[in-house]
Formats: structure tokens, C-alpha cells, sequence
């Protein structure tokens, strides 16, 4: 693309991650790059590192890769597994078939369950199905359970805590690893309450990065794993990176100026509080499935217990072509949304809420898909644009913190010039 044909105004970007990436994250990756083996970015690394470990709630090593969160996803396979271990995975959508496509690839045995046909791709993981497939293998052949937290695919958020119940009352000693690729940092996440032995989590969605580095949040038990697993293994393997990174290095050259963008990030999601953080999130995903209700139209979740804080799944009426109406909202509001994917192609698509986002420019993306929606000849119901003004407008993000938020942003202006960047001129 020619960069003097972008049209006027900002992309929508609202697809559910990469997401839209705030001016204060650009602005930190833009600085000049350093020596990663010098002496300033020693304090970087350990201060990503840290502060990785309080968004994973984590007290464990958090490795951190320069690739995309499939590199991720091999790392914590190929880190803590052997040639033809089985695996049980859980088909919740088109992220968990990749994965275990993955696993195949890699020389393991992945077992998959789940609902059969595309109906699968509605609910959550059923802790109870992994609990009876666990109980009866007495030989312990199964060495890892992996799910994913957040289904990007459909928009379902898993109860990974119940997950973790099913094994232990199994008594069974395989290793829970768990995708929270779209879910840290926007959906709750608690890596060691929830027991997860290896949790998988890449920078374009709920840390507002753009895409390029990824994470293994660890365990005692998988560094323990690590040390007899025979798959091989050396770009991902943890040892030599855990060992660096106590000194906040790599064993090569890290994604410095990502770095950067992440402590500007993780800097902006401790500011504003965790809980804050997920609240945020939980409305703006009701904001949307209120409007979505309204239009009539069927949100691909079936279980509202599930329903993604980061992305909605509407699925469009039988007969039109969700691709289509995709495809028009593009083109005449430069407005991106999530493709359906898979078993779901063409039947659905995917709002992300996540990212450098507020009411209003949810509220203009809806307007996006409510135009698109008529202009396809989707008859609606009523007005989702409408529903979801009244929604916001009635529940009013908390005061506190918005006010808390605001007293922010001025004390940076007063601190660093203006938010275009230019410097402030006393008047
Ligand atoms: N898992 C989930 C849940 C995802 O959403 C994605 C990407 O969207 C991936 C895995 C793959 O990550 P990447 O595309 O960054 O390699």
C-alpha cells in the first residue's frame, strides 16, 4: 500500500489482537535501540521481566521470546515433553486445532476432545470430560493437558481454575499448560493460584504491542520437566534464557525496541490496577453484546458464564456471507474486523475490545457494523449502536478511577509537553 493513499482519520483497527496500540507504547518504541549486552539494559530486562511476572501473577521465571505466540506455543511443548508423548488437548476452536496440529508436528501423540462438529466451537473446556479421560488413564501415559484460557476464534473464555481441579482430582501427574495468547492482561489470569505449569501469552493483544514477542510463564515442576525432556530443542530452550535473564540479559540478541514498548506498557496496566484493568474490559465487552442482542443477532458463545472480555463472535443469519459483510464494512469505513476462522468461516465475525480503545471508539465500530450489516440487507432487529450508547451511558466506567486516570494523563503533560509530543509552552 502506497502510504499517500491511507485514507484520512485512524484505522479502526478491531480485530481481536493484533489491537490498536497506544500512542504512549509507539512513542517508547521509537526511541533510539541500545546495546543489549551494555550496561542500561540490564535495568530494561529486569524491569520487563518483573513486571511480566506481576501481570502473569506469577513468582516463577517468565521467558520471553523475539517471535509470535506460535513460537511461544512450541517452546512450552518442545521444552518439557518427549518424542510420542501423548497429550490431551481441548477443542475449543480454531487456536486449540492449531496448536495440537502443532503438537503433531512436533513427533507427540495429542489426543483431542471436545463437542464434535462446529458446536464445539460455542462452549468452554469441560473440566469434568478432562477429569474421567485423566481417571482412566491409571498408567499416567497422558504428560500434559493443554487449553487454551481465551479462544480467540470464537470468543469463549475457559474456567482454567476448574481445569486445574479435574487433575488434582484425578490424582494424575500431567503438566497443565495453558494459551492465554489473547487472554493476559484483559481477561483474569493467575498463573500460580491456578497451578498452570507453563502459560503461553504473545504482546499484540492485552498488552497493546504490536505483534513480535511472546512468553513462557513457568513452574518449579515444568523447570523440573525441562531437565529430562527429550524433544529438541535450543533457540526455545528455557535453561540458558532463565539463567541470563537474572541479570536482565539473553542469551541473543533480544526485540530491544519491543522491550521498550513493554515496560511503557506494563507501566500503563500497573498504573491503572489489574482489577481495573479486567473491569474495563468486562463492560466494554457487555457494551457490545448489548448491541449485538439488539441487532437480534446470535453471539457465538453459548455460555453468557464464558463470554470473552476481550472479543465478541457474532454469527450472521443463515445465507449471508460474514466474509462479505466483512469485506464491505472495510472498504467503505476503514473498519478491520476478525475473519471467522475455520469450522466457522463465513458464519461469523469477530470484534475485538481490547487495545487502545474507549466507549466511543467502540461505540464508532459499531456503528461500522451496523452500517455494513444493513448495507448487506441483514434485516436487524433494532439498533445495537443505540443499546449500547444506553448501556455505556448508564453504567459509567468507575469515577475513581477515570478521574484517577485523568489526573494522569495531566501530570505527564505537565511533566514531558504536550500528548502530540511537542514541548509545552509556559503561557
Ligand atoms: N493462540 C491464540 C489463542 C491466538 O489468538 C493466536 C493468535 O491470534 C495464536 C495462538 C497464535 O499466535 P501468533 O499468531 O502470534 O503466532
Amino acid at each position: 500500500m502506497k502510504l499517500d493513499s491511507h485514507p484520512s482519520g485512524r484505522h479502526f483497527l478491531q480485530i481481536p489482537g493484533p489491537s490498536p496500540v497506544p500512542d504512549r507504547i509507539l512513542r517508547a518504541i521509537s526511541l533510539p535501540t541500545i546495546d543489549h549486552r551494555g550496561p542500561e539494559f540490564a535495568a530494561l530486562g529486569l524491569k520487563v521481566i518483573a513486571g511480566l511476572q506481576q501481570v502473569f501473577k506469577t513468582r516463577h521465571p517468565v521467558a520471553i521470546y523475539p517471535a509470535s505466540g506460535t513460537g511461544a506455543w512450541e517452546a512450552a511443548l518442545v521444552n518439557t515433553l518427549s518424542p510420542l508423548d501423548k497429550v490431551l488437548m481441548f477443542e475449543t476452536g480454531h487456536f486449540a486445532s492449531l496448536w495440537k496440529k502443532m503438537a503433531e508436528r512436533l513427533g507427540l501423540a495429542p489426543e483431542f476432545i471436545g463437542l464434535p462438529g462446529a458446536e464445539g466451537w460455542r462452549h468452554g473446556v469441560d473440566a469434568a470430560a478432562i477429569e474421567q479421560r485423566l481417571r482412566d488413564d491409571a498408567s499416567h501415559a497422558i504428560k500434559a493437558v493443554c487449553v487454551v484460557h481465551n479462544e480467540t476464534s470464537t470468543g469463549v473464555t475457559s474456567d482454567i481454575a476448574a481445569v486445574r481441579r479435574a487433575i488434582d482430582a484425578a490424582r494424575h501427574p500431567a503438566l497443565l499448560m495453558v494459551d492465554t495468547i489473547s487472554g493476559l492482561a484483559s481477561a483474569d489470569y493467575r498463573h500460580d493460584e491456578w497451578g498452570v505449569d507453563v502459560s503461553i501469552a504473545g504482546s499484540q493483544k492485552g498488552l497493546m504491542l504490536p505483534p513480535g514477542i511472546s512468553f513462557n510463564a513457568l513452574s518449579t515442576k515444568a523447570l523440573a520437566a525441562s531437565r529430562s525432556a527429550k524433544l529438541p530443542r535450543s533457540f526455545w530452550a528455557w535453561d540458558e534464557i532463565v539463567e541470563m535473564n537474572k541479570s536482565g540479559y539473553w542469551p541473543y540478541t533480544p526485540s530491544t525496541n519491543l522491550l521498550y514498548g513493554l515496560a511503557e506498557s506494563l507501566d500503563m496496566l500497573l498504573e491503572e490496577g489489574l482489577p481495573n484493568v479486567l473491569a474495563r474490559h468486562q463492560r466494554w465487552g457487555e457494551g457490545v453484546r448489548t448491541a449485538v442482542r439488539a441487532w437480534g443477532l446470535e453471539i457465538q458463545c453459548a455460555d453468557p458464564a464464558l463470554y470473552s472480555p476481550v472479543l465478541t463472535g457474532v454469527k450472521t443469519p443463515d445465507g449471508v456471507d460474514a466474509d462479505r459483510v466483512r469485506q464491505l464494512i472495510h472498504e467503505r469505513f476503514d473498519l478491520s474486523l476478525g475473519t471467522g476462522l475455520g469450522k466457522v468461516k463465513g458464519r461469523m465475525f469477530r470484534i475485538g475490545h481490547l487495545g487502545d480503545s474507549n466507549d466511543l471508539t467502540l461505540l464508532a465500530t459499531l456503528a461500522g457494523c451496523e452500517m455494513g450489516l444493513k448495507l448487506s440487507g441483514v434485516s436487524l432487529a433494532g439498533s445495537g449502536v443505540h443499546a449500547a450508547m444506553d448501556f455505556f451511558a448508564a453504567h459509567p466506567q468507575r469515577s475513581a478511577l477515570r478521574a484517577a486516570s485523568m489526573q494522569r494523563r495531566s501530570e505527564r503533560l505537565d511533566t514531558y509537553g504536550t500528548e502530540d509530543g511537542n514541548v509545552k509552552v509556559e503561557s
